[in-house]
């Protein structure tokens, strides 16, 4: 096992420092952990990061990434579902103000979401900004009507989009900075009492559980299971709005130095492997929106991968008060965030932070992000 400190643009191996005594242990690297540690490390506890893996190779990495609340949301957690998106729309965009775009991934862009029949108003409607519905006029003037002669609706408003190779980047370099130690490890179990962490760190008080798709062998959790989406990214220069057709999961998202064209969304698939079929038919779908992708001579393909996004009905953020850790460490589940986990991250953490302050020691403050 190593420990290691992620620099702003690569890993570096570290030897362990034997006077680290941390009083929390996160479990799993990717956006939902380091904000958690972050938000732990802020408050003035001593944090270590354990993970299998660690930037690039998260599901966190390979996100759209836009600020936008997807899937059915479960009458059990939609108060909460929403509160977690709005603070985490506040945090992002507060982040950009005051360390800007190019050091963040974090930026904001105006778009059109189109749908085949009327929708009602979406709850996150006031958590973006500049929302209002497309008139039919506008759909026919941004050319969107006739595509496949579907696209009767329209929803126009300004979000965030994160270039996440930037932001996972931007997270590590935070952490480092409040202290934290990255110890890349898998736990196989969270069985006896959390016994694994405890032996990795004796010193610790608690365990955040925030392993994504891993918890369903971890925890261990069957309702856990991979919605592979599969992404290409594209060398667009002069694309400047978002399009989204969600209901074939089709988008392509402008950023900085490229585009990302999607997508796909296959439940219980954990094919990693991108098949040339599905590209093509990204490619086809996408271009219906933004008619330069048919440009074959002018669309350079920069990166292609498939992701698993962690499906849950119901994120589960809890401390969890079952047998299998009964008379051992505390644990606070955070994981099953399926494709909104970008959406949700900062404000999923505040919760976390809310239930980690019962549990340990008063500790002493930090700067703030
Ligand atoms: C193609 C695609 C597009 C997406 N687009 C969007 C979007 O537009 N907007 C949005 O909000 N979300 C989007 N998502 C969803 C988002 O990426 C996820 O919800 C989010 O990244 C989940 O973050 P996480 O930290 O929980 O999990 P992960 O990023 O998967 O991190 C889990 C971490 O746990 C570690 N781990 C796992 N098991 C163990 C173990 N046993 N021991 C130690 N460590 C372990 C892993 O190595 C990893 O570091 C998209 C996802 C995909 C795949």
């Amino acid at each position: 096992m190593a420990q290691v400190q992620l620099a702003a643009q690569c890993v570096a191996a570290s030897a362990p420092a034997p006077s680290f005594t941390p009083d929390a242990v996160v479990l799993g690297a990717g956006c939902c952990g380091l904000a958690v540690a972050i938000q732990l490390l802020e408050a003035g506890h001593r944090v270590a990061l354990v993970s299998k893996d660690h930037t690039p190779r998260t599901t966190s990495d390979q996100a759209g990434a836009l600020w936008r609340p997807f899937g059915e949301v479960s009458p059990a957690n939609a108060a909460q579902f929403r509160a977690w998106g709005q603070e985490t729309f506040r945090f992002l965009n507060a982040a950009r103000l005051k360390h800007g775009s190019p050091a963040t991934g974090i930026l904001l862009v105006s778009g059109f979401e189109v749908f085949p029949s009327a929708q009602p108003r979406p709850f996150w409607a006031d958590d973006v900004l500049n929302f209002r519905q497309l008139s039919a006029a506008e759909l026919r003037e941004l050319g969107i009507a006739g595509v496949r002669g579907e696209h009767t609706h329209g929803f126009s408003y300004t979000s965030i989009i994160i270039d996440m190779d930037v932001y996972m980047r931007f997270l590590h370099r935070e952490f480092t900075r409040l202290g934290g130690v990255l110890r890349v490890a898998e736990v196989a179990s969270l069985a006896d009492g959390a016994a694994e962490v405890k032996r990795l760190y004796p010193t610790a008080r608690l365990v955040v559980n925030c392993t994504g798709l891993g918890a369903a062998a971890l925890v261990p959790d069957a309702s856990v299971f991979p919605v592979a989406g599969h992404i290409v990214k594209v060398s667009l220069p002069g694309l400047h709005h978002f399009f989204m057709d969600s209901t074939n999961t089709t988008y392509v998202f402008p950023r900085a130095h490229d585009a990302i064209v999607g997508g796909t969304y296959f439940k219980h698939d954990g094919n990693t492997r991108p098949s040339i079929a599905n590209r093509d038919d990204i490619l086809r779908r996408a271009a219906a929106f933004v008619p330069e992708l048919s440009d074959v001579a002018n669309v350079r393909i920069v990166g292609e991968y498939v992701g698993l996004r962690p499906y849950r009905d119901v994120t589960r953020l809890e401390l969890d008060a079952g047998k299998t850790i009964a008379g051992g460490m505390p644990v606070i589940h955070n994981y099953g965030h399926g494709g909104s986990g970008v959406t949700l991250h900062w404000g999923c953490a505040s919760s976390v932070l809310d239930i980690a302050a019962k549990l340990l020691p008063p500790p002493q403050k930090r700067s703030k992000l």
